[in-house]
């Protein structure tokens, strides 16, 4: 049998193969300390849940609309104006099954075989796979520790062409953790606008900074970079609701209509009475939100310090998110040799940087508890000790 020959041009989620080995390890009695996985180790908090579990009771177990239920589009375009000063309305917005799908909705609604989508490089894995699928071409632009892992203006204004369509932009950034300042914001969206292009904000991590760090929305800044904007987020990160699979678009009013074009002839709605969970999740305190980001910043000091502790590791202090990204290029191994060496030698699951377009660096993920990051730290350090 012959497959389509867009499937040879695309490769399995490395991250979730590597995470899957961890938990089969795991399940066969192995003590893994796994720092694989992107995703809160937090339970969704109770009242989420029960407002799930109430509407499943009321009987909203039917086909909802397509582009989501009005309630949730109302919450999320009141939320987008609160918190990100964007003025969208209940139509600009459509209900994803998760931020993963939002993007895929995009891109197979905007992208033509031939187009250019610029993607800075350490990347969401994700991002150019969804961009090959459409037929488009990734630009994928280097960036590395001596601009915080961040493209400069002068980086994307060089790699725009006439065939440019899409700039893909991350921040907070999975996997560096890294967020642009509101002066960095500022500066890519005078290009944009310039050079007449549009950008989508992959905004999931937005809630979790530390030390201050500000989180400004490219599209806040003035009705030009607004009508050039698409803001990409979901409910996964903020509210531990990995697996409940709900994300969300907001744009342009002719890019959203097609994005709910193609989503009626795939998966029709969001599962409707989860959406529901979402409504409660933005509709209630969000100190929830608070608990867990704190909880994520003691870890965060506390793996930073010892990765910085190993010598021939270095690690940027990443500002959000809840990921290290550090540089192994001094031990002279690939990533994907080294993370394989890891977890076969001392049963620690990390992400080799390879998958996100970084072969000198690893990603650790600290969403797990306080003891095994202590024991994969121990573990990491006497492995890369053995090796120097
Ligand atoms: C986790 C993540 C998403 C979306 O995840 P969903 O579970 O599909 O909502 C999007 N972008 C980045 C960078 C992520 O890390």
């Amino acid at each position: 049998m012959k497959l389509a020959a867009r499937v040879s041009q695309v490769s399995p989620s490395l991250t979730l193969a590597i995470a899957a080995k961890a938990k089969a390890m795991k399940a066969e009695g192995i003590d893994v300390c796994s720092f694989s996985a992107g995703e809160p180790d937090f339970d969704t908090p109770a009242h989420i849940k029960a407002a799930a579990v109430k509407a499943l009771d009321e009987g909203k177990t039917k086909y909802g609309a397509a582009s989501g239920e009005p309630k949730l589009r109302e919450a999320i375009a009141h939320k987008l104006k609160t918190d990100n000063h964007l003025d969208y309305k209940a139509e600009n917005v459509i209900v994803t099954n998760g931020g993963k799908h939002s993007l895929y909705n995009l891109i197979v609604a905007l992208i033509d075989p031939g187009d250019e989508v610029i993607i800075p490089a350490p990347y969401w894995l994700s991002y150019p796979e969804m961009v090959t699928l459409a037929g488009g071409v990734s630009v994928i632009v280097p960036t590395d520790a001596s601009t915080g892992y961040k493209i400069t203006p002068q980086k994307l204004r060089e790699s725009i062409t006439p065939k440019t369509k899409l700039f893909v932009l991350n921040s907070p950034s999975n996997p560096t953790g890294m967020v642009y300042t509101p002066e960095e914001i500022k500066a890519l969206a005078e290009i944009i606008v310039e050079k007449d292009i549009l950008v989508v904000s992959d905004e999931i991590y937005e809630k979790i900074l530390y030390d201050g760090a500000e989180h400004l929305c490219i599209g806040s800044l003035g009705k030009e970079i607004f009508d050039r904007t698409i803001v990409s987020n979901g409910f996964a990160k903020a509210y531990s609701m990995t697996g409940w699979r709900i994300g969300y678009l907001a744009g342009p009013t002719e890019i959203i209509k097609a994005t709910i074009t193609i989503q009626s002839h795939s998966t029709s709605n969001v599962c409707t009475f989860a959406q529901y969970g979402a409504i409660a999740a933005l509709e209630s305190s969000q100190d929830c939100v608070e608990e867990m980001r704190q909880a994520f910043a003691k870890r965060r000091q506390v793996m930073l310090d010892r990765l910085n502790a190993i010598p021939g590791l270095s690690c940027e202090k990443p500002d959000g998110a809840f990921y290290m990204f550090p540089d192994i290029s001094k031990l002279g191994v690939k990533s994907l040799e080294f993370c394989d060496a890891l977890l076969e030698k001392e049963q620690v699951a990390v992400i080799p940087g390879v998958a996100f377009g970084a072969d000198d660096n690893i990603r650790l993920s600290y969403a797990t508890d306080m003891a095994t990051i202590e024991k994969g730290m121990d573990r990491l350090d006497k492995f890369v000790r053995s090796r120097i």
